[in-house]
């Protein structure tokens, strides 16, 4: 079992089995639910051809983590970036399990990676690449076995491309393979904003039991894609003034306030938030520090670490992100009463829109976005409340170690009842 004594290793892999083993040892439950987490129950790894523009064949790596699926078919998006590692992918599996059990959808938890640079990729290699990702994996990947959905420079035109690829191996239209789709062929509305709409949902929970105003509040958000960028919509029609947001090229600061219309436009016709007319510059490092309510980190694995956690000012952390608080970087967080809601939980939005989205498919009934909203809040709002009565009943502020006993709790539960385990031995019952 991990041992609880605090790291602060950069190899996400070891931050998810030591956060695992926390709640496996808070719940006092069996080793071998711990030895069945700490791993995938498959990893698999495959070489895609891709035919280049200029002729040459480049075989990229790609990745498939199936982490546990006691709960459902294996469920997680699919990462291209260029420092996409096995551990990376394993890691944002067992995330996935973890969220998946935590909203109470009947999912396990995968996740897939190419390691490419997209942005150096014509539309025809990105395309060539996405079916042949989807190609090599089809044996391990299906409805009911394995969804995949979009993760980090992944979009709706790469899920509708595994799509299309899918159906054309089964030889019949197979729209459920996948989530996050465009809507014509079967996404769900409300799917584009889900993520950001889920943790805007959970800060606002969070800034009640504190007594933090929304609506006089400020925030700070790192990264601007499609977590981030919406985030800074929905908080800014909440009434929250966000100050400062950045993306791979850097930061733009000012404390009147951004506009998310304004900077989303920057963006669109620049390609990037930096040099928004009015504000000033500033690096990611230092945007992670400054004084605001709520921080967003929204963009990648190990940006709050033991280094700048003493130097946070934000009251509120909630973790768009997969990964971006290491624990121990979260210890003294919070030792200084900041309040973190872990991406398990604040990012979850996403995956429970995707569920929304699968059971669409499945039914070929298609709902409003109102419906979608209202059953995403419900969910999300259900989520933050069980994750508060646990840490008051395990008797701690430390809302990741809450998070993971009750999706730890339920999986253990699945992985019992179906007699993988003798018994789960819990002591503690969310
Ligand atoms: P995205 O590709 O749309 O955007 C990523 C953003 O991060 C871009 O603006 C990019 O410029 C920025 N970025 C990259 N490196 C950075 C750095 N070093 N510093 C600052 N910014 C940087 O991706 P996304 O879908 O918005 O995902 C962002 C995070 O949210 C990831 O950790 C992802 O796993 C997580 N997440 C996303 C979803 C979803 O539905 N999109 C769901 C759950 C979790």
């Amino acid at each position: 079992m991990a041992t609880t004594t605090s790291i602060d290793a950069p190899n996400p892999y070891h931050v998810a089995q030591h956060e695992i083993g926390r709640a496996c040892e808070a719940l006092r439950l069996d080793p071998a639910v711990y030895r069945l987490l700490s791993r995938p129950m498959r990893f698999v790894e495959v070489a895609i051809p891709v035919r280049m523009d200029d002729g040459r064949t480049e075989v990229f790596v790609g990745y498939r983590s199936q982490h546990n699926d006691a709960l459902g078919p294996t469920k997680g998006g699919i990462r291209f970036h260029p420092s996409v590692t096995p551990d990376e992918v394993k890691a944002l599996s067992m995330w996935m399990t973890l969220k998946c059990a935590l909203l109470e959808l009947p999912f396990g938890g995968g996740k897939g990676g190419v390691v490419c640079d997209p942005k150096r990729l014509s539309p025809r290699e990105l395309e060539g690449l996405s079916r042949g990702y989807i190609q090599a994996l089809a044996q391990v990947m299906g409805e009911e076995k394995d969804i995949p959905a979009p993760d980090v420079y992944t979009n709706q035109q790469v899920m509708a491309w595994i799509a299309d690829e899918f159906s054309q191996i089964r030889q019949q239209n197979a729209f459920a393979i996948v989530t996050g789709k465009p809507l014509v062929i079967g996404g769900s509305k409300g799917r584009n904003e889900a993520t950001a709409r889920g943790a805007v949902t959970v800060v606002r929970e969070a800034a009640r039991v504190i007594d933090l105003d929304i609506r006089h509040a400020t925030a700070v958000i790192q990264g601007y894609g499609n977590a981030g960028s919406v985030a800074h919509r929905l908080l800014y029609e909440l009434g929250v003034r966000v100050v400062a947001v950045s993306d791979s090229s850097g930061g733009i600061y000012n404390p009147e306030g951004l506009d998310p219309r304004a900077v989303a436009e920057h963006k669109r016709a620049t390609g990037s938030v930096t040099g928004f007319p009015g504000a000033q510059v500033i690096s990611n490092e230092d945007l992670l520090e400054l004084p605001c309510d709520i921080l967003l980190p929204a963009a990648l694995e190990n940006q709050i670490t033991a280094g700048n956690a003493p130097r946070i000012r934000a009251r509120l952390i909630g973790e768009l992100a997969n990964g971006p608080t290491t624990p121990e970087a979260h210890r003294i967080l919070v030792e200084r009463g900041v309040l973190v809601l872990p991406d398990i939980l604040a990012n979850a939005g996403g995956v429970t829109v995707s569920y929304f989205e699968w059971v669409q498919n499945l039914t070929h009934y298609y709902w409003s976005e109102e419906e979608i909203n209202q059953r995403l809040e419900q969910r999300m709002v259900g989520a933050f409340r069980r994750v508060w009565e646990a840490a008051r009943q395990l008797g701690t502020a430390d809302l990741r170690l809450a998070a993971y006993a009750v999706a730890v709790r339920r999986v253990a539960e699945a992985m019992e009842v179906r007699g993988w385990i003798h018994r789960t031995g819990a002591s503690f019952r969310a």
